[in-house]
């Protein structure tokens, strides 16, 4: 690494690839030679794996500090010190993930909750106010309703589909409005440029510091199918345990955001301690942001055909998905969901209830899950989702158990409601093996 500190003849290679597309620029990383890292034969970048790095004198070991500590340029080679702080791998797949969300900068972190609680760690204090909506991943719905309040910070949770109603929710201490869009595990879709909008009108009238910030979860859609910062969003956020990393492999966590961000939550990062490993960081940078494009594309063609065949099924009641002409918020879905090329991407999740009562419709729910859970080749009962295997489970009881059952119905989690997360197998085969088990129910 002692070469690293010197800037060699490479440097004079270093070529922009100005002109590629963000999907080309996934495989082989923004430029022709990272800043990174000073290697120029490895066609794979190497695996990091050291803890500490040696420095050439004392005087540059100091200055590695003072950099860290200073709000220093996003592209600057750093001076690596201690792997906490900052690592080759992981600020190569910090420097990918900003291009892929088109934000400032990007900060990793181990999985996706410690990407959630670092950003409202920073964006808010005691005192101070954040406004959710009702439907959340259950661990977030629990960090913000369980934690948060501990130490003073308030949570109103709401209808974020109600703009209006949002607005009156706003108190002088907010600082954050946090959503999914998709939501986890109904898949509403919120207006993000309506909600810039609104909040524009409150932020002009408050100083810099008190202005409210708009977060949103971005780990359903992934930055292929929706970039909520070029919607309005201030801050996207995903889990990289999902869909970007695809392979079901590692855990992470990516806040991406202004560039004004980068040093608090380096700050926060480095003295909370969750920083993504490098050996997590490696898999997503060299398989799973490459192939995010082709699995995406892919899954979302079959996502399509099921949803199709589920929403036609006689025996299922509701079936949700973003690409139907019958999902509630259809028409923003068309608006806010578009791939690179600018064409409609409703993402690799469904979501859909079976016919009859509350309990009738959870029984015959389990059957086919327990059926699958058996008999399936291709779609496996898990949690977690956006893998190239398709997942299926039981939100209600899993995924979202956190929140209370009569919370779960009111904002609309049903009971028997079954969420579907389309993997890479083929489309016929978990066709063929829903409607073996939806035969099993009457
Ligand atoms: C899974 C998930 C998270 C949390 O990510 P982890 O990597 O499991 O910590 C956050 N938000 C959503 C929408 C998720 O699905």
């Amino acid at each position: 690494m002692k070469k690293n500190i010197k800037n060699d003849s490479k440097d004079s290679k270093k070529v922009a690839a100005k002109g590629y597309r963000v999907s080309s620029k996934l495989i082989h990383g923004p430029e022709l030679m990272t800043k990174q890292w000073d290697f120029s034969h490895h066609v794979v970048p190497p695996q990091s794996s050291s803890v500490t790095y040696a420095v050439s004198s004392a005087q540059r070991g100091a200055l590695g500090f003072i950099q860290f500590a200073s709000d220093k340029d996003v592209h600057k080679t750093p001076i690596l010190i201690y792997d906490r702080l900052e690592e080759p791998n992981r600020n190569m797949l910090e420097e990918r993930l900003a291009l892929a969300e088109g934000g400032e900068m990007a900060i990793a972190f181990t999985t996706g909750m410690a990407a959630i609680s670092a950003i409202l760690g920073v964006l808010t204090r005691t005192g101070e106010h954040i406004i959710a909506h009702h439907t959340l991943y259950g661990c977030t719905y629990s960090l913000l309703a369980n934690w948060f309040p501990r130490d003073g910070r308030g949570v109103t949770f709401t209808n974020l589909l109600d703009i209006e109603k949002v607005m009156r929710e706003i108190k002088k201490e907010t600082r954050v409005i946090y959503l999914e869009t998709p939501s986890n595990p109904i898949l509403e879709i919120i207006d993000i440029g309506e909600l810039r909008k609104a909040v524009d009108k409150i932020n002009a009238k408050r100083k810099k510091e008190e202005t409210i910030k708009i977060v949103v979860d971005n780990t359903f859609a992934t930055p292929f199918c929706q970039r909520p910062i070029s919607l309005g969003a201030d801050i996207s956020l995903a889990s990289l345990t999902k869909g970007i990393g695809g392979f079901g492999t590692d855990m992470g966590g990516i806040v991406v955001g202004p560039k004004e961000l980068r040093h608090p939550l380096m700050m926060y990062r480095k003295d909370f301690g969750g920083v993504l490993a490098p050996k997590s960081a490696w898999p997503t940078l060299v398989y799973g942001l490459p192939t995010l494009d082709v699995r995406m594309r892919k899954q979302q063609e079959t996502a399509m055909r099921v949803a199709s065949y589920l929403e036609n099924h006689p025996k299922v009641a509701r079936a949700i998905y973003p690409g139907l002409k019958s999902h509630p918020q259809y028409k923003i879905a068309r608006k806010q969901l578009i791939d690179c090329d600018g064409n409609f991407a409703p993402g690799s999740m469904l979501y859909f209830v079976l016919k009859g009562k509350p309990a009738v419709a959870w029984k015959s729910g389990s059957t086919i899950i327990d059926y699958l859970a058996e008999k399936s080749l291709v779609i496996t009962l898990a949690v977690s989702l956006g893998m190239i295997k398709t997942l299926i489970e039981h939100p209600s009881s899993m995924t979202h158990a956190a929140i209370p059952v009569e919370e779960q119905e009111k904002f609309g989690i049903d009971p028997g409601g079954i969420r579907l997360s389309i993997g890479i197998e083929d489309s016929c085969d978990i066709l063929n093996d829903l409607d073996t088990a939806l035969k099993l129910i009457k």
